[in-house]
């Protein structure tokens, strides 16, 4: 999928591009406050219209190093980690 390729190429050159707003929810799902998602062009336009039910996340960031990987929706891109 070319939205998550663009997100994982962005997070191996530097920081994760989230956007500004915080996370409200996750398709009516409880979110932790202060949750971002990564910017880019996702499946659903935010992680409050989201319909992917978030038990399939994906990590993406360097392999080397662990502690700047994120854990994402595939979906919306909203930050899991
Ligand atoms: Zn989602």
């Amino acid at each position: 999928m070319t939205t998550i390729a663009a997100a994982v190429t962005a997070i191996q050159c530097g920081p994760v591009p989230y956007r500004d707003e915080f996370v409200v929810h996750h398709g009516g799902a409880y979110v932790v406050p202060g949750r971002r998602a990564v910017a880019g062009e996702w499946l659903y336009p935010c992680p409050e219209q989201c319909q992917d039910d978030g038990l399939l996340g994906i990590w993406i960031g360097p392999d080397d190093e662990p502690e700047r990987q994120v854990l994402i929706c595939p979906s919306c891109g909203l930050d899991c980690t």
